[in-house]
């Protein structure tokens, strides 16, 4: 029985390893060059949350977040949100404000996820960790560090926000 399905849309400027995520989250892979499997929105996995199950469903945006158009549809019924940027991208992470603000305005406020991706690249950084802590104060989230590449803390992101979405 599914007691709960959980919309998470991931958003972050392109190239920071969002489809990674998904992909790697949802069927345990990672690939140099995943392209967009033409015709799928989301994927899903599920995960027991205080021994219920809950399905999270990932969003994928498909590249329109370079463009700046990404649709309403993208985000509604949106119950997390995840703002990603790269270790070694610093338009990414100057991003992320902006990035937060979309999804307030589309989706009022909802558990969200700072993700500081890359951080097997961490000698090739263009942040500092001090400066990473104080941006998810100021915006109120919570800071997680993964990499999508070496599987570190990927699945944290979503156990984190599932037991929030669970516990509302
Ligand atoms: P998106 O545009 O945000 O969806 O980013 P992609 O998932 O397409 O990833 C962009 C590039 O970053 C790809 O070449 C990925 O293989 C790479 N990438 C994603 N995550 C990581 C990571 O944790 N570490 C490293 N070194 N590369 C990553
Ligand atoms: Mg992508």
């Amino acid at each position: 029985d599914i007691e709960l399905a959980i919309k998470v849309v991931i958003v972050g400027n392109g190239g920071v390893g969002k489809s990674s995520m998904i992909q790697r989250y949802c069927k345990g892979i990672f690939t140099k060059d995943y392209k967009k499997t033409i015709g799928v929105d989301f994927l899903e996995r599920q995960i027991e949350i205080d021994g219920e199950d809950v399905r999270i469903m990932l969003w994928d945006t498909a590249g329109q977040e370079e463009f700046d158009c990404i649709t309403k549809a993208y985000y509604r019924g949106a119950q997390a949100s995840v703002l990603v940027f790269s270790t070694t991208d610093r338009a990414s992470f100057d991003a992320i404000k902006e990035w937060k603000r979309k999804v307030e305005n589309e989706c009022n406020e909802i558990p969200t996820v700072i993700v500081q991706n890359k951080i097997d690249l961490i000698e090739q950084a263009v942040v500092t960790a001090d400066e990473v802590e104080t941006l998810a104060k100021l915006l109120n989230c919570r800071l997680i560090r993964t990499s999508v590449k070496e599987d570190i803390n990927v699945a944290s992101v979503f156990r984190y926000l599932a037991t929030k979405c669970h516990q509302i």
